[in-house]
């Protein structure tokens, strides 16, 4: 039987596999096989592994030779063969975990726990679970393992990549040290110096060249490089660490499928088709691969406009009503970061815009953070359509200049840059736009200032890959923009920039405060705080005050308890002026106000909501007809126009809008809203289109006002009024 594997192959392998065959190999023997590149030999091992007697060793012989269904049978004949056995379930929990299947895998590890609370190996296996998820817990799990044996190999490689994620440096390097101390062919630990050295912008050769000695076609180690490279934004070289990882070992879909999915980001359409359909032909189907397939199939219902600077992305039945506004804010925040960031991008950017908000979070599958709205990568932006939302649910162009602001900052650093300051200067740019888009400060914020939860600056990174407690990732955002607030506010702008480029240059934040700002991380923290304190400590400390008398006002509320309302509703609202969210005051006083018939009161105090950057369309669109009826027709469309940067999703705001416009002559905003209602096929075209015929006439454009004014008399031929404008427009033809 061992003949017949005699191939060219290392004097090693043979010596080994022929050992190991002599008196029955083990799965370990198979996987040190393989583990040193001898494929054909593991695969013979493995195979031998499947004509053993018990069950364990034949679904590690399955394993091996990936008949996945096979081994996970046999796994379960083994553990059902013994109760007691915890190795069974760790090795079973390994295989389902390599096969997309979590949920499974994490509870054969807690049963493993359950029969041997001491298992080093099920801990590992419940950090790989967590990890996957950017839970926290992961590098408890991952700890204990250690504790329990500080030899095992690789609960310090998981360590190590655990680190790497949350940015600290040394400590990766120290696990993957004391890997590597343990077994020569601790790979993974070798893959993440060589990451270490890549994202250090040094040259990660040596490393490779080790690895290359145990394993000349071990491609995992090109995919780990690739993963943290991509974890760090630097798309492009991720893709290239993906491709070299396929190149040397075709048939590792992981690399495959996050390379097709780089690729994407990337904004490339047909060959991540490719490289994802080859890996789901070849069964590797985790959700990541197949519902980017699918993404992919769904681009055929977006329409692309394009021009030298933008490519924007827009699903077709939503098409002809965003493009304006989309193209709008996205040309008037590259004018200003041009400006700002004194710079130009070197190609066009991409903006997808996703109506359904599962098609846009495949975009973020496998990334940290939060349910995020928007994502850049590089030059292509992702983001949740305002369509995909509740209405007010999100401020659509705020994200929007958020993302714009990523993609400048990120071809500023040549995407060397910490997460903290990229998404802490993006947050300032909102409100830099306009004071009303950027959040508020949220209840969670507060509390998390309360309770001193904020981390010192030089570990902020961490609170948006690795939250450790739920709210964590939004305060993070919050305290990462306000520090460019005060960074901006005590240095000027321009001071923001210098620092970008810093970053630019790799250092870390502290090296950079230090240059920058002169002073030591420590002591930015401190003087940080101060300055956040003076502006909020007020507020955070009157929270629960604020709790209990808006939860009072609700009840007064619906207890159409007005005088109530009124009496103490301005001294809820400036306990916590910034609360714009749901049940807020301004919202209670504005319909006591309503109820007492005073509409001049309740438009003050919705313009106060509307100037603190409250956004619910439903309260703004009454904001609106309040300033109508109290004669303020100015302020009416200035309101209106607001709810296009929210929720545009509303025929009747573009018509109002249109209508108020045109009559306060602004001929083009009023071409703007009528094409709105146009385009959103209103039952009504033939109203919808004589009033953009309307609009165009005024503004001077016949041939414009002539094909809607005709559109509409095809729509309702004895519409009177259409008929006339068309004979208007022919005569002043005439007379021109
Ligand atoms: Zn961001």
């Amino acid at each position: 039987m061992t003949t017949r594997l005699v191939r060219p192959a290392a004097a090693f392998a043979l010596f080994f596999i022929s050992a190991a065959l002599a008196s029955a190999a083990t799965p370990d023997d198979c996987h040190t096989l393989r583990k040193h590149g001898h494929r054909p030999e593991a695969q013979a091992c493995y195979q031998s592994l499947t004509q053993a007697r018990d069950a364990y060793t034949r679904a590690e012989g399955d394993w091996g030779l990936a008949n996945y269904d096979q081994a996970n049978n046999e796994f379960r004949a083994a553990v059902a063969q013994a109760d007691r056995n915890a190795l069974y379930r760790v090795r079973w929990g390994r295989l389902l975990h390599e096969r997309f299947n979590n949920k499974d895998a994490d509870a054969l590890f807690q049963e493993a726990l359950d029969r041997d609370p001491n298992n080093a190996p099920a801990y590992v296996g419940m950090a790989l679970v967590s990890a996957d998820g950017f839970d926290e817990k992961a590098v408890a799990w991952a700890a204990r393992a250690i504790q329990l044996d500080p030899k095992l190999v690789e609960a310090h490689e998981v360590m190590a990549n655990l680190a790497l994620e949350d940015s600290d440096t040394k400590k990766a390097e120290r696990e993957a040290d004391a890997a590597i101390g343990l077994s020569p062919d601790a790979l993974d630990a070798m893959a993440i110096h060589a990451a270490i050295a890549l994202l250090a912008d040094q040259p990660p050769q040596a490393w490779l060249d080790k690895i290359h000695q145990v394993n000349p076609t071990y491609g995992e180690a090109y995919s780990l490089i690739g993963f943290h490279l991509v974890f760090n934004r630097r798309y492009d070289e991720g893709v290239a660490y993906y491709r070299k990882a396929i190149a040397l070992d075709p048939e590792l879909w992981s690399a495959r499928s996050e390379l097709g999915i780089n690729l994407m980001r990337l904004g490339q359409v047909d060959e991540p088709r490719q490289q994802l359909e080859m890996c789901y032909s070849a069964g590797y189907r985790d959700a990541a691969t197949v519902n980017s397939l699918r993404l992919l199939d769904s681009y055929k219902n977006f329409v692309v406009f394009k021009d030298d600077t933008t490519i924007l992305k827009l699903h077709k039945n939503e098409a002809d009503l965003l493009h304006p506004y989309f193209e709008q804010v996205l040309k008037s925040a590259i004018a200003t970061y041009e400006k700002k960031y004194k710079m130009k991008l070197p190609g066009p950017v991409q903006v997808e815009v996703y109506p359904d908000h599962e098609d846009f979070a495949v975009r973020t599958l496998g990334m940290p953070g939060l349910g995020a709205l928007g994502v850049t990568f590089g030059e292509v932006i992702a983001m949740d359509s305002p369509s995909g939302r509740k209405p007010g649910d999100f401020h659509w162009a705020g994200t929007l200049w958020h993302e714009m602001s990523h993609v400048f900052i990120l071809t500023a650093t040549n995407h060397r840059v910490p997460r903290w300051f990229t998404e802490g200067l993006a947050v300032h740019e909102e409100t830099e736009a306009n004071f009303e888009w950027g959040d508020r400060i949220t209840p969670d914020i507060l509390v998390a200032i309360n309770e001193r939860k904020l981390l010192p600056v030089a570990d902020l990174d961490r609170g948006f890959v690795r939250p450790d407690y739920p709210g964590q990732v939004i305060v993070s955002y919050f305290q990462a923009g306000r520090i460019c607030d005060y960074i901006q506010s005590r240095w000027g702008a321009d001071k923001l920039l210098d620092m970008v480029h810093s970053f630019a240059q790799i250092r870390t934040t502290p090296d950079v405060i230090q240059q920058d700002l002169g002073m030591s991380a420590e002591e930015f923290d401190k003087q940080f705080m101060k300055w956040l304190m003076d502006d909020v400590g007020k507020t955070a400390e009157n929270f629960d005050q604020w709790r209990h008398g808006i939860e009072q006002l609700a009840q007064f509320d619906q207890e159409n308890n007005y005088d109530e309302v009124l009496k103490e509703g301005d001294g809820v609202r400036s306990l916590y002026p910034e609360y714009i969210y749901e049940a807020n005051a301004y919202q209670f006083i504005a319909e006591a106000d309503l109820a007492k018939h005073d509409k001049k009161a309740a438009a003050a105090i919705l313009t106060d909501y509307e100037k603190m950057g409250g956004r619910n369309p439903g309260l703004l669109q009454q904001l609106a007809s309040l300033e109508k009826d109290l004669g303020e027709p100015k302020e009416a469309a200035a309101t209106l126009d607001r709810i296009n940067y929210i929720y545009p999703m509303s025929e009747d705001l573009h018509r109002q809008l249109g209508d108020l416009w045109l009559a306060q002559n602004n001929y083009q905003g009023a071409i703007r809203e009528y094409g709105a209602v146009v385009a959103m096929h209103p039952l009504d075209k033939a109203s919808a289109q004589f009033s953009l015929a309307q609009a165009y006439y005024a503004n001077g454009e016949r041939d414009q006002a002539e094909t809607n004014v005709l559109a509409a008399l095809e729509a309702a031929p004895d519409f009177r009024p259409a008929q006339k404008l068309l004979l208007q427009i022919e005569d002043s033809e005439k007379g021109k």
